[in-house]
């Protein structure tokens, strides 16, 4: 079992692995090698441990066993699912065993699709297994948070060339979650309002940072965005869960993020990116801190371009520097 350890100054969890690997074991240079030999290409499903879930292809004029999604463990996981969470301290400091779940999504049997060109259809289906993992592993007491994200492209920290995302469920809150969850529950407790759907209504009266609008959902890029080109979508209807999502709105998600993500290529081909849903914890009854979390947060995906490499003042002061004004990255994305 790899090791939780829990940061007494800042209260930021970091997973410590087993095994510590050498200098050695690090590669400071990234090659990108090809893979002659992809595990979670059609063909190949008996070479990865037992499925968790698919969603089967049932056309008749397939063979059986074919599959439009798929989701396996994680070949090298740093949560697992067995034990129980071994809360302790060790001096001042605070630990707990890696309990969770690390998954791979297989958003295609195809190779080489790039998640733009997925298709709606496909697109809708990758998000209803996203919705369908964040709502089993809501289930297990032990858990707190599951956090579905996207690696593309090398830079962005993908290991495989095979179009998946990653799923990890943690038994404690993440910290970039928590800071999200507490500035929402502070907006909320002074103006009564959930910020996300003051955000929309903002954000649709000017128009200045509107990527797409679609019936239920709108893209933009954030006022203090981080990254230049980095943009949001939410549901226009206020909802702190992902996985309570509406067929109807799954379709209408599949098109603005296919939109999106399009639109992002047309203005820089191959550009690495990574995006990542933020949903409310896992929904134990809830007496005391998050007792309005159902009215004040409101699911979300981000999408990050990595455009930039951070630099020493973003890891020294938490601060970012970001070229293009979201007016203007929006307006590019618009027009794309
Ligand atoms: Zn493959
Ligand atoms: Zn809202
Ligand atoms: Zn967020």
């Amino acid at each position: 079992m790899h090791e939780l350890r829990k940061d007494p100054l800042l209260g930021r969890w970091v997973a410590v692995l087993n095994n510590s690997k050498p200098p050695s074991g690090y590669s400071l240079f990234h090659e990108n090698e090809s893979e002659k030999d992809c595990l979670f290409c059609s063909g190949r499903e008996h070479d990865l441990p037992a499925e968790i879930m698919s969603v089967p292809d049932q056309r008749p004029d397939r063979p059986s066993k074919k599959w439009w999604t798929r989701v396996v463990p994680n070949l090298s996981p740093v949560f697992r699912v067995e034990g129980d969470l071994g809360r302790r301290g060790e001096g001042m400091y605070d630990k707990m065993n890696s309990v969770g779940a690390t998954e791979i999504i297989i958003e295609s049997p195809d190779h080489s699709i790039r998640p733009e060109d997925i298709g709606l259809d496909q697109m809708a289906r990758v998000l209803i297994t996203y919705m369908a993992r964040i709502a089993d592993l809501e289930k297990d007491p032990r858990l707190r948070y599951t956090l579905i994200y996207k690696n593309s492209g090398i830079s962005s920290g993908a290991v495989y060339s095979h179009p998946i995302s990653h799923l990890v469920s943690t038994p404690v809150i993440p910290k970039r979650v928590k800071e999200e969850l507490d500035g929402a529950k502070q907006y909320f407790a002074y103006k009564e309002r959930c910020i996300f759907c003051d955000f929309i209504s903002e954000e649709l009266r000017s128009g200045d940072r509107i990527i797409i609008e679609t019936r239920h959902f709108v893209a933009f890029c954030p006022y203090a965005s981080k990254f230049p080109f980095e943009f949001w979508i939410l549901p226009k209807r206020h909802s702190c869960a992902f996985q309570d999502t509406g067929p109807e709105e799954i379709e209408d998600m599949a098109l603005i993020f296919s939109a999106g993500l399009k639109k992002l290529r047309a203005l820089f081909d191959g550009v690495a990116f990574n995006y990542f849903i933020h949903s409310a914890p896992n929904r134990i009854p809830r007496k005391n801190h998050w007792h309005t979390l159902g009215e004040d947060f409101h699911w979300h995906l981000e999408v990050m371009p990595r455009l930039l490499r951070t630099s020493g003042f973003e890891w020294g002061s938490g601060f970012y520097i970001s070229p293009t004004s979201p007016e203007v990255a929006a307006k590019y994305l618009r027009e794309a």
